[in-house]
């Protein structure tokens, strides 16, 4: 599939323009329509664009806009999480969510239809790997969020968080071709630093990432700190084992000065006592760190259970007290099926579709 408008960054505008035979000074107003006021693709009737670029746009030569059409959608019962299904021009969906409070909105993006990664206890990891996305189609997500959130609350976002479906470094140019055009100040213009970028532990990526020109923000999720027990719920632990996974965070922090922040799912009985908290804190000593706490949200394809709320609160108070700052990261949205791919997956189910309605 060729690449659409929504993909194009201001150079690579640019340039398509040029090879049409448009003079490149239209990439401005273009770039504008279809990244800041976020037109979609009536872009010949939008302001600013003049008749060379709308017969560029009629000629069949420009590329396609990126249109996503809501499949489903579903609110949490305080307001503050919005999960969209959004289906792709070949039918695929993926889902994307807006989280968060009035002045600081968050869209959370997918990277991928479904993950080869196979986590465990992951709703996607569960579906199986189906296609990279292009870069079109995960700016066009972001467009999503925004469009709705202008709609609903008269604001913008302030924050994208690469946590939906997919592993993002196993996609790696396409993401860092959608968030260019993401951050750049003649779109959306989200701050670099307002960019989380979570990956499984996908070591090539992290060590691409510290080299890259911009500073993203890197997650890393953990789960487990030694080989054996981290591999039983990430099964690629065996291509990245922990020790090198753990140099590259280092070499990523000390090459762009960053916090590392690193993910840690609790499941009860699994990966929530004392000594896991222990040793954990061992792993990350002397690193610039910090730790989100997530409990399981459950999958039908994973047996495993949410941690009880004294275990969570007695493994952050442990590695609190050896100076590693940590949050939990809250529910929220537990009742719209915030887990990862879990939206998807439910609506396989009957009981979903009345939500739909
Ligand atoms: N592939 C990337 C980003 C998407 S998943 C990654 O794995 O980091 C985003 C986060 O949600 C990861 O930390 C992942 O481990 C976590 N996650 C996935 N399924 C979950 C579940 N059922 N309950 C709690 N956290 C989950
Ligand atoms: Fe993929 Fe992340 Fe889910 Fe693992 S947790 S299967 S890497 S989306």
């Amino acid at each position: 599939m060729p690449e659409s408008l929504e993909g194009l960054s201001y150079r690579a505008l640019e340039s398509a323009l040029e090879h049409g035979g448009v003079n490149p000074v239209h990439a401005r107003p273009l770039f504008s329509a279809i990244q800041r006021r976020l037109v979609g693709p009536d872009l010949a009737g939008a302001e600013g664009i003049l008749p060379p670029v709308q017969r560029w746009l009629a000629s069949g030569a420009a590329p396609a806009s990126c249109v996503l059409r809501q499949s489903a959608s579903t609110a949490s019962a305080d307001g503050f999480t919005e999960k969209y299904l959004l289906r792709l021009a070949d039918g695929a969906e993926v889902e994307s969510v807006r989280m968060g409070f009035p002045g600081r909105f968050t869209a959370c993006l997918s990277s991928q239809v479904g993950c080869a990664m196979g986590c465990v206890f992951c709703a996607t990891g569960q579906m199986g790997f189906s296609r990279h996305l292009m870069a079109g189609e995960i700016v066009a997500q972001a467009h999503h969020v925004e469009r709705c959130l202008r709609t609903s609350h008269g604001e913008r976002l302030r924050n994208i968080v690469m946590m939906g479906m997919g592993e993002p470094l196993h996609n790696f140019e396409p993401l860092m071709e959608a968030l260019d055009i993401l951050t750049d100040n003649r779109g959306l213009n989200i701050g670099p630093a307002r960019v989380a970028i979570s990956t499984v532990g996908h070591i090539p990526g992290i060590l691409k990432l510290a080299r890259h020109p911009k500073r993203y923000s890197l997650a890393v999720s953990l789960h487990g700190a030694s080989d054996a027990e981290r591999a039983a719920l990430i099964p690629v632990n065996k291509k990245w084992p922990l020790a090198d996974l753990i140099e590259a965070c280092r070499e990523y922090s000390a090459i762009k000065r960053a916090r590392v922040f690193f993910a840690w799912t609790l499941i009860g009985g699994v990966n929530d006592s004392a000594g896991h908290a222990q040793r954990l804190a061992e792993l990350l000593k002397g690193m610039d760190a910090h730790v989100n706490l997530i409990p399981l949200n459950a999958t039908e394809g994973y047996e495993g259970e949410a941690p009880t709320e004294a275990n969570v609160r007695e493994f952050q108070r442990i590695i609190q007290e050896t100076g590693l700052p940590s949050t939990v990261r809250q529910r929220r949205g537990i009742d719209v099926a915030a887990g990862c791919g879990q939206l998807k997956a439910q609506r396989r189910r009957p009981s979903f579709a009345e939500a739909e309605r």
